[in-house]
């Protein structure tokens, strides 16, 4: 960042890497031809944009022909989401993208099943099972929750809709290029991607379909993607998202490590120093960079500003609406009480992230913490 803040919210969104940014520049300025246009500079662009689909489907251990791009994220869920037809099923804690796709769903006559979760974020698959139902053509689980970090039983998940006929969709938006995924090993049929969750830009995604699914048109026009999402590629978003996916995926292992011990030593830190906290997601199945805590009798709003006063940016755990703060929908899945889940920071770290940074955060956390204890309490 420019400022001097330390930046704590990666599961918002990374900084664009400088590789990507290098590897974006020619097409942004030099290289700028239409990658439908028939002479040899749009046949450059057309050879970058399928280079960049080629390594990509290699990261998931898919074929090129099954990647297609997209604008981020919340496109590919809906994209994908438009293959349910009369019954969806999908959990309670999905991204807004997921949920509210859903609701829209609901007007088209379509209905949805939403599995509770446990108290660890995690969707039981017996549970999943028992929303299954003969007339169910899709089911959509998130790979890893964007707000606790947990990473679902996906395996698993995916061979029990397969097993009642239905297609399996994940939303990897905050897993994708953290965590190792192979569809093929996996039984996913659609993934949900978005670049700027890993050190790509914004504005670029990837739907991934596996052959032969009856994917419908989502966007009309001309005859880009195969004919089903039409539109000029953006050319420079997807080679950006493509430099980004490589460079994550040979440090994949290393990163996730070093943030695995980050994360774990500020968990550690803030459990035993601070007074009334509680981290929340599952101990071990969870994003690698994600730590959400909440705490007793703290304002939530009030800490992330004061968090952010001291130079550290993470972000808050509810919702602000007309004015009214509701708790997460996520963390009322897990059955945090209501009091509680108001106080919820999210913590996710990055690249850049470093032990000092986690030293300062928890020092900060527990003077903050302690503070606004002490005038909440009578
Ligand atoms: N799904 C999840 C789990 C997310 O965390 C996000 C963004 O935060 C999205 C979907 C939406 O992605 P995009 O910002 O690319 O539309």
């Amino acid at each position: 960042m420019s400022d001097p803040c330390r930046y704590f919210d990666h599961a918002a969104t990374t900084p664009l890497a400088p590789e990507a940014l290098d590897a974006m520049m020619p097409y942004l300025i030099g290289q700028f031809a239409n990658p439908s246009s028939p002479y040899a500079s749009g046949r450059a662009a057309r050879r970058a944009v399928e280079d960049a689909r080629a390594i990509i489907a290699r990261c998931i251990n898919a074929e090129p022909d099954e990647v297609f791009f997209t604008s981020g994220g919340t496109e590919a869920n809906n994209w994908a989401l438009g293959l349910a037809e009369s019954h969806l099923v999908t959990s309670r804690i999905e991204h807004p993208a997921v949920l509210a796709t859903c609701t829209y769903l609901a007007t088209t006559g379509c209905a949805t099943a939403y599995v509770d979760v446990d108290s660890l974020g995690t969707v039981v698959p017996e549970a999943f099972e028992r929303a299954l139902r003969p007339e169910t053509t899709l089911a959509s689980i998130m790979f890893a929750n964007n707000e606790v970090g947990t990473i679902q039983p996906v395996r698993e998940l995916a061979s029990r809709a397969h097993a009642h006929g239905a297609l399996f969709h994940t939303d990897a938006v905050q897993a994708f290029a953290h965590v190792p995924i192979d569809v093929q090993n996996m039984g996913i049929d659609l993934l949900s991607a978005s670049g700027h969750k890993f050190y790509g830009p914004k504005g670029v995604g990837f739907l991934y379909a596996r052959r032969g699914t009856p994917l419908r048109p989502f966007i009309h026009g001309g005859n880009q993607e195969r004919r089903l999402r039409a539109g000029t590629e953006n050319v420079a978003g997807i080679v950006g998202m493509a430099r980004a996916v490589e460079l994550s995926m040979v440090r994949l292992e290393e990163q996730a490590s070093r943030e695995t011990e980050l994360r774990d030593r500020l968990i550690a830190s803030v459990l035993r120093d601070v007074p009334g906290s509680y981290v929340q997601g599952h101990a071990r199945m969870r994003l690698p960079n994600n730590a959400s805590f909440t705490f007793d009798h703290v304002d939530g709003e009030a800490l992330r500003v004061m968090l952010e006063q001291r130079g550290a940016l993470v972000s808050g755990g509810s919702a602000c609406s007309s004015g009214a703060r509701t708790p997460s929908h996520v963390l009322r899945a897990l059955g945090v009480p209501d009091e509680r889940a108001q106080s919820a920071v999210r913590i996710s770290l990055g690249r850049q992230t470093s032990k000092e940074d986690i030293d300062y955060l928890a020092r900060t956390l527990k003077e903050l913490v302690e503070l606004l204890q002490a005038i909440s309490l009578p």
